[in-house]
């Protein structure tokens, strides 16, 4: 006879952007009992977010760490992807980096000169503009070549949060809308705090490091005389300014503009970063012209101080996991397995483990 395992342990997660929600689906499949209390979208990054995966294409000299970590993460989705099986996240499968002029070619050379020191395997294929414009017609006839990253996608962040929520629902976890001022009102017994730029906010001590970086972003919906949205996530260096396009179902997402936050609460979107924003979009991809403009929103990033997500336990039954900057949603399933890790060897670990065990005997 089977032995019967006392209640499953019971993880908090604060937070319901992308990097609590994919860490809470991973609790849960581990065998936790999960409840994630969420403020809203109106504080949530991932809200607003492209939704690119990168990894090569936000390789920047001097990150070796960073570029390391986003690869071990990326190598992750496949995984996360059929675990939601909902086809509709996914929203593209590559990525071309395109340059204006010569001084945006050096810019994107020195950027895949490090990344492929740093990654030797990595599949970066030069291109010429005639090859460019070859796999998507709608580029300008003016940029002057760039690179295709095989394998390098993207994810339409709204169904993925959607898709999340519905999974977690389904295997049993608790969505509270509720805004937490007090981790002494959570009653559990792990608490992991992953409330973006916000996370501060809510640990009793503060988390030192985290600052905001504002960015706008735009939702552009084809209409019935509109050209094809690229089959791409265009990521253009244009004129010494970085625009990129990601396709939707319904149109394009264009970003983003990146500069220091006012405070957390600075989420009102710049007419300077729009304009920008438009003028190179439109740019790269003329037939943006007759898109229209249905979102204008700004989010914030939250940003640790050497550019690498802080995860780690900060108390007992405490955890964090924030500070994941231009790239969180791409980095979360890595953070999910340090998370995972932490969580298995704390005090419930064990627990937790007999009761995953329990649910996949036949
Ligand atoms: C303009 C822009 C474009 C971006 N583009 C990309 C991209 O293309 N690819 C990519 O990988 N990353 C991108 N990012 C970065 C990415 O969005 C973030 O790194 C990521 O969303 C961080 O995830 P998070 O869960 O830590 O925070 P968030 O997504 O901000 O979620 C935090 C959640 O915590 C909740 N919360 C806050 N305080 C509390 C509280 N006290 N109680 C309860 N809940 C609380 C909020 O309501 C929110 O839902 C972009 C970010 C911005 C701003």
């Amino acid at each position: 006879m089977r032995k019967k395992s006392s209640a499953a342990p019971l993880l908090a997660v604060v937070g319901g952007g992308a990097v609590g929600l994919i860490c809470a689906l991973a609790a849960v499949d581990d065998g936790w009992r999960v409840r994630v209390y969420d403020a809203g979208p109106r504080r949530r990054a991932a809200q607003v977010a492209g939704g690119m995966l990168g990894c090569l294409g936000e390789a920047r000299p001097g990150e070796p760490e960073l570029l390391a970590a986003s690869a071990r993460s990326v190598a992750h989705w496949p995984a996360l992807l059929r675990r939601l099986g909902d086809p509709s996240v996914a929203a593209a499968e590559h990525t071309l980096l395109v340059a204006g002029d010569a001084a945006d070619r050096a810019y994107l050379d020195e950027a895949m000169t490090f990344a492929r020191e740093a990654l030797p395997a990595a599949a970066v294929e030069e291109l010429s503009a005639a090859a460019l414009r070859g796999l998507e017609l709608g580029v300008a006839r003016l940029p002057i070549g760039g690179y295709r990253l095989a394998g390098e996608g993207a994810v339409d962040n709204r169904r993925l949060l959607a898709a999340l929520r519905a999974a977690l629902t389904a295997a049993g976890a608790e969505l509270v809308d509720a805004h937490v001022t007090d981790l002494a009102d959570v009653a559990a017994d792990e608490i992991l705090v992953a409330a973006g730029v916000d996370s501060g906010a809510v640990l009793p001590g503060g988390l030192d490091g985290l600052r905001g970086e504002k960015g706008e972003v735009l939702r552009l919906r084809r209409t019935a005389w509109s050209v094809a949205p690229p089959q791409h996530v265009i990521r253009a260096r244009w004129r010494g300014r970085n625009v990129y396009l990601v396709p939707r179902a319904d149109g394009v997402v264009v970003g983003a503009t990146q500069y220091e936050a006012l405070d957390g609460q600075d989420r009102g979107p710049q007419v300077g970063g729009v304009a920008d924003l438009l003028a190179d979009a439109c740019e790269v991809y003329p037939g943006l012209r007759t898109y229209e403009l249905s979102e204008v929103a700004a989010g914030i990033r939250p940003m640790s101080a050497d550019g690498l997500p802080l995860v780690r336990r900060v108390d007992e039954g405490v955890l964090v996991a924030a500070g994941h900057g231009r790239n969180g949603i791409a980095l979360s399933p890595g953070t999910a397995r340090r998370v995972r890790e932490l969580l298995g060897a704390g005090a419930h670990g064990e627990r937790a483990r007999a009761h995953r065990e329990e649910r996949s005997a036949p």
